[in-house]
């Protein structure tokens, strides 16, 4: 446990430098707005609903606006993302409860933020982070990755690696941690092809499950995704 504090205290310092920006992925001008984009951010890309977020609260402003909707036009406007049908009709619902509950405040406490249909921890934790800067371990499929050949964490699912590294990092560097982190997983830490040579975190950086590009190159294994691909295996089964 020591040395893995240790390491991390390194890995966050080069993170500080590496990754100025903290902010969102997606665009949003009041807490109402990033909630619904986190909704329809799943299994689609912070591009296509920064595109879809403006029209949509151009037609309807408020949560009060969005839960009287009709759903159709609701569906038209977020076709774009998939599973558009059930995110347009969890978006409705999520406004009607936010609207009705909390009076069209956003929640702010984790298990308030649950009730919502189409709100997971992993959004949770974005909303909690970003608007109201409480200690957030933000976990997507970047974030998990990273940790886990960092040799951050042992853990595997999104919850048990979240409640780990929630343990013992310090609640100030969640947030920031897991916004740089998942900045570090999209540029250099890709899932089939991590940058290692050219890596600032390669010195701290257990490298669990991987093979690097120049290594790859030369007749290595290959990554984890290659590994399994290879054998047959499912993620699931390791
Ligand atoms: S050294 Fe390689 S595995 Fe480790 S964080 Fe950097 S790119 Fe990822």
């Amino acid at each position: 446990m020591h040395e893995r504090r240790e390491r991390f205290e390194h890995i966050y310092r080069i993170l500080e430098e590496e990754y100025a920006d903290t902010s969102s992925f997606i665009s949003f001008a009041e807490p109402f707005q990033l909630l619904v984009g986190v909704i329809l951010s799943a299994q689609s890309t912070d591009r296509q609903v920064n595109l879809i977020l403006p029209e949509l609260f151009v037609r309807f402003p408020t949560p009060k606006d969005l839960a009287e909707a009709p759903a159709e036009e609701i569906e038209t406007l977020v076709r774009s993302v998939g599973f558009f049908r059930m995110k347009a009709r969890n978006i409705k619902e999520t406004a009607r409860l936010v609207h009705e509950r909390w009076r069209g405040r956003v929640p702010e406490r984790m298990e308030d933020l649950l009730l919502l249909p189409g709100v997971g921890r992993k959004s949770a934790n974005v909303i909690r982070g970003t608007i109201y800067g409480r200690p957030a371990i933000i976990v997507d499929t970047h974030f998990g990755r990273v940790v886990r050949r960092l040799g951050l964490t042992e853990e595997r699912t999104p919850e048990r690696i979240e409640r780990d590294l929630a343990s013992w990092i310090p609640p100030g560097k969640q947030y920031p941690f897991s916004m740089r982190i998942n900045r570090h997983g999209r540029a250099v830490c890709t899932a089939r092809r991590p940058a290692c040579e050219s890596c600032r975190l390669a010195p701290f950086c257990l490298r669990r499950g991987v093979v690097s590009r120049g290594e790859e190159e030369r007749g290595g294994l290959g990554d984890d995704s290659t590994t399994r691909a290879r054998s047959g295996e499912s993620p699931g089964a390791r």
